[in-house]
Parts: structure tokens; sequence; C-alpha cells
């Protein structure tokens, strides 16, 4: 007989010796359940220990059965047995997580960080959708659509990946550059958009505690405004110039660390020297022109890369030819404003 078997008859055995006993004498309810079985099973197991493992019998030892009870089927998820549509889906929803936990590969720390920053929702929310390489450029579309094309409209060299978007492109490259961000160091070490995006929770840099949240920003932000850049010039035809992508970075950056620095004393006062010496001011500059009189009206306002107005300035010509001359006029007026 196998060792179930022999189990299987021992407990049937074992449980029709107690019964006949209780069926002779009156046995106390408590000393049955906690201490008559408990000894009576150690000592059938002591009596003959080589036809159990050790740890049967210490488990046969633990055992107590309440022999007055029938069996019943229990359903293990929940605390008193009976099953419920809810445990049920409970358990199904928890065993797809875990298969979920194990399959996601991006290390929970990195994603705790990521949510931690002080930076709004939806950069991210682009930043985990890049993590998760699920945004639609055109080498993503083209798996579901043949005829579309996947050479990156920008620099027209290869094709639109996102590491190719974000970081490969011409474009993107010159954009970092005027950032402080070293291109070729990223390039070496990494291949791909999520090794790239990973790295940036690693702090490899050296940075202090300021310096490493600033940085880490500063890719963030500078991810999200290419990315939207880029859309503008495809659904758009908007065109792209790296220097004004770079003020509308500097921009939003200005804003969040300000934002940031509202809720967390940790963030410096000032921008670090390495993202101010690209101060690139944003100039409006317009000429009106009448050509009943020859007189044009110049008007010229300059903002710094924060969005603050730094000076407004008017002037008056007459004897101008026509608009354009205005309009050349108003350019160069405002050009030697600034240089002095
Ligand atoms: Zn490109």
């Amino acid at each position: 007989m196998c060792q179930a078997g022999r189990a299987t008859m021992v407990k049937a055995v074992l449980n029709a010796v107690p019964m006949y006993q209780m069926s002779t004498y009156k046995i106390p309810k408590t000393l049955i359940n906690k201490t008559y079985y408990s000894k009576f099973f150690k000592l059938e197991c002591q009596s003959s220990p080589n036809s159990f493992e050790t740890e049967v019998v210490e488990k046969i030892s633990r055992m107590h059965i309440n022999i007055s009870e029938e069996d019943i089927v229990r359903w293990k998820p929940t605390r008193d047995g009976n099953f419920t549509v809810k445990s049920a889906y409970n358990k199904l929803v928890e065993t797809r997580f875990q298969q979920q936990e194990v399959s996601m590969t991006v290390p929970k720390e990195v994603r705790k960080e990521l949510w931690k920053m002080k930076v709004p929702h939806r950069v991210k929310l682009f930043i985990w959708k890049c993590l998760q390489d699920i945004v639609q450029t055109k080498v993503k579309i083209i798996r579901y659509n043949n005829s579309s094309d996947p050479i990156c409209k920008i620099c027209n060299q290869q094709n639109e990946s996102l590491f190719h978007l974000l970081w490969v492109c011409t474009y993107a490259r010159v954009v970092w550059r005027y950032l402080n961000v070293n291109v070729d160091r990223v390039a070496d070490s990494c291949n791909n958009i999520k090794d790239w995006v990973m790295s940036w929770f690693s702090n490899q840099q050296g940075f202090g505690i300021v310096e490493y949240n600033t940085w880490k920003i500063t890719l963030m932000v500078g991810c999200w405004i290419i990315w939207k850049e880029r859309c503008e010039t495809v659904f758009q035809n908007k065109s792209l110039n790296p220097i004004s992508t770079v003020s509308r970075i500097q921009f939003y950056l200005h804003n969040f660390l300000h934002a940031a620095r509202d809720v967390s004393p940790e963030l410096p006062q000032s921008l670090p020297v390495s993202l101010l010496s690209v101060d690139i001011p944003t100039i409006y500059v317009d000429a009106s022109y009448d050509h009943l009189t020859n007189n044009s009206g110049t008007e010229m306002v300059i903002f710094s890369c924060a969005g603050t107005c730094v000076g407004v300035k008017g002037s008056y010509a007459d004897g101008v030819i026509d608009a354009e001359a205005a309009e050349c006029m108003a350019i160069r007026e405002v050009l030697s404003w600034m240089e002095a």
C-alpha cells in the first residue's frame, strides 16, 4: 500500500477507536478537541514511527479533528469558507497582476520615482509612454498601415522611431546641445529610448540632489517639447527651429521649477548656470505703413526666456517707400536696440 493509502487507512481506524470510546464513556468536549486527540495520534505515531516520515508524524500530532461535525467543502479565498463572486474576481485579478508584475520590465524604483517627480502629470505621462514604448511614431503606425511613410519628416533621413525622434535626429541633437546635455555620452551607453529614460533615474552624473532633480526635469521637459513640436510639424505643417524649441523648453522649465520650488524647499532659487547659458529672448516686432502718406510706425516687445516682458519700444518714421521696407526697418531697429 502506498503512503497516502496507509495514511487514509490509519486515519479511518484511529477515528473509529475514539468513537467507540466515547459511545461508552462521556468525555468533556474541550478535552476531546485539545488534548485527547493530539496525544492519541502522537502515541500512535510514536508507537510505529517507521510507517510515516517525521514531517507527516509532526503534522498528525498537531491535528485536531472535531468528529461531531460533518465534512464540508470550504472556499479558501474567503475567511468563512463560503464562496462569493467578489472573492473569485479578486483572486483572478490578483493572479493577473502577479503575471503583469513579472512581465513589467520597468523597475519599481524607476516607476515610483517618475510618478513622484514635481512636474505636471502630462509630462510624466509622456515619459511613462516612452518607457512603455507606446508613443505613436511613424515606425509604430506602419505596423498597422503599410501605405504610410516611416521616414522622419524633420530630417528626411531615417525612420521615425521614438529614439530617433528624441535623440538621434539632427534637430533633437541640436536642441540637446543647446541645453548642455552630452549627446555623445548617452549615445554610447544606450541603444533605445527605454534604456535612456531609465538611466535618468540613477544619478550617474554625480550631481547633488538639487542639480540632479533639475537635470531630470530638463530631460523630461525636453523630450516632451520635442514631441510636441514634432506633432505640430506633422499635423500643422509648422516649420521647426531648434532655437525656438530651446526657448520653449526653458520657458516651461522655468515655470515647472518655480512651481516645484513653492512646494519643495530643496529646489534652487534660480536656474543653474548651465540652463541660463542659453538665455534666448523672444522678440515681437511689427510695423504699420500708410501708403498715402508714406509714414510708418514700429512696435517692439522683448520677452526673456522665462516669458517676462523686459522691454517695450515704439517709433515713427516718414518717407518710407513701401510696407516691406517698413518691416525691414522695424527689424533693424529692434536688433540695434537689443545690441545697445
Ligand atoms: Zn529625423
